[in-house]
């Protein structure tokens, strides 16, 4: 189990003192308005999921914590360690669009200051650099590489500005 993601690591001695019907309604407007009180908690979703074993709060326990209006559910490192492989969307027998809350999620917790900082520091980067890491000269050097060839970073920038990638924290 890794320490590494999210504030909430258990739900041990842990008490909520929000529920919040409006989150929930939120949440649900991200999928089209789907009922999210049509998950019985089978399990089917997270007995599929590659990462059940890594996270600390799995993917049903999300789905209860969004059924009942817990914004908490954006301090879970669920959200974050997702391999958004659709397993799980797939395998729910209510047929709610699990994956893709997991990506609205994720945007709501960039808005509010919650994203690790590794994906923060990332998106600065690709948007100043055009790449998400610099190789050095010798390390292309030694694998036979010609330099890296010169990137446009309006291309970049173009696809910050489509994406909203950029302003995502000034439209929560
Ligand atoms: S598979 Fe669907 S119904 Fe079952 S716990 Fe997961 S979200 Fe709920
Ligand atoms: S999409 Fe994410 S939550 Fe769903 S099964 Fe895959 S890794 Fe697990």
């Amino acid at each position: 189990m890794t320490e590494a993601w999210g504030t909430l690591k258990s739900f041990a001695g842990k008490t909520f003192e929000t529920l919040d019907p409006e989150f929930t309604d939120r949440v649900s407007q991200l999928i089209g308005g789907q009922d999210l009180t049509a998950c019985f908690q089978c399990a089917k979703c997270s007995a599929g999921c590659p990462v059940s074993d890594k996270v600390n709060v799995q993917i049903h326990e999300v789905m209860r914590m969004l059924v009942l209006g817990l914004p908490e559910v954006l301090d879970t490192d669920m959200i974050w360690l997702c391999t958004t492989c659709y397993t799980c969307q797939e395998r729910c027998p209510q047929g709610i669009d699990i994956t893709d809350i997991l990506f609205g999620l994720k945007n709501m917790a960039f808005q509010r200051n919650k994203a690790p900082q590794g994906y923060v520091s990332s998106r600065q980067q690709l948007y100043d650099t055009g790449k998400l890491y610099q190789p050095t000269d010798w390390e292309r050097e030694d694998l036979g590489l010609e330099e890296v060839p010169h990137l446009e970073l309006d291309e970049t920038k173009k696809m910050f500005e489509k994406t909203g990638l950029l302003k995502l924290e000034e439209d929560d």
